[in-house]
């Protein structure tokens, strides 16, 4: 099986790429954020904190997480509900970064999404992704952007979807997010040291995707 991590900040446009390209390589695209999302979830449906590790691995036995393609795209069923539109909810994100730095919760998910990449030709996105989850991936790509490009791309985002919101506020969740994420001890957001890095800051999505297919399609001939 061909595997091929996408790794990078919140806000690089990783999930809008990585649906592209996974469609022009014939390859199935897992949205591994949706799993950290699911946890968050589930730990605030029961009322607990989902930055205090206690309140989170306590709820952990109880949740049975799997994933399902619908047209090729990737629904989450969480204790056999389908919880796609609720990870979406602004809550999620922040209790998602927050479950993420506990040691217990990234072990739970860990073999689900190996045996993903075991089983299938894969474009799998995340945070981990080329240094924990797949370190032998064919390709590995980090993909990043400047908090003020992802900022304003959210913010322009929110304003189409009729919900908007303030852009400062937003450059300030970014970089909260960030900061998280590169500074837990286990997994942080980092490059591996084999992957090939694109700043987006500058380029649209067509640009992007198509630098990726071109990589992807050298290791896959
Ligand atoms: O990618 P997305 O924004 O949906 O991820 C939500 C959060 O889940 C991230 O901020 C990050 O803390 C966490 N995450 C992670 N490892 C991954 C994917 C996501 O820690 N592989």
């Amino acid at each position: 099986m061909i595997n091929i991590a996408i790794d990078g900040p919140a806000g690089a446009g990783k999930s809008t790429a990585a649906k592209m390209i996974a469609k022009e390589l014939g390859f199935i695209y897992i949205d591994t954020g949706a799993l950290y999302r699911s946890i968050g979830i589930a730990v605030l449906r029961k009322g607990l904190k989902t930055d205090n590790a206690q309140d989170v691995i306590s709820v952990l036995p109880e949740v049975q997480l799997s994933l399902k393609f619908v047209d090729g795209e990737q629904r989450v069923i969480l204790c056999g509900e389908d919880v796609s539109r609720d990870i979406r909810l602004p809550e999620a994100s922040m209790a998602a970064s927050n479950v993420s730095a506990i040691p217990e919760v990234r072990s739970f998910l860990l073999d689900m999404q190996k045996k993903f990449a075991r089983e299938n030709n894969c474009l799998m996105d995340g945070r981990d992704i080329g240094t924990v989850i797949l370190p032998d991936a064919e390709l590995k790509i980090f993909l990043t952007a400047s908090a003020e490009v992802r900022a304003e791309r959210r913010y322009k985002e929110l304003i189409e979807k009729g919900t908007p919101k303030d852009y400062n506020e937003l450059l300030e969740e970014i970089k909260l997010r960030d900061y998280n994420d590169s500074n837990r001890a286990v997994a942080p957001l980092k490059p591996a040291d084999d992957a090939v890095i694109i700043d987006s800051s500058e380029m649209n999505l067509e640009e992007v995707v198509s630098k990726i297919v071109s990589l992807a399609k050298e290791v896959i001939k």
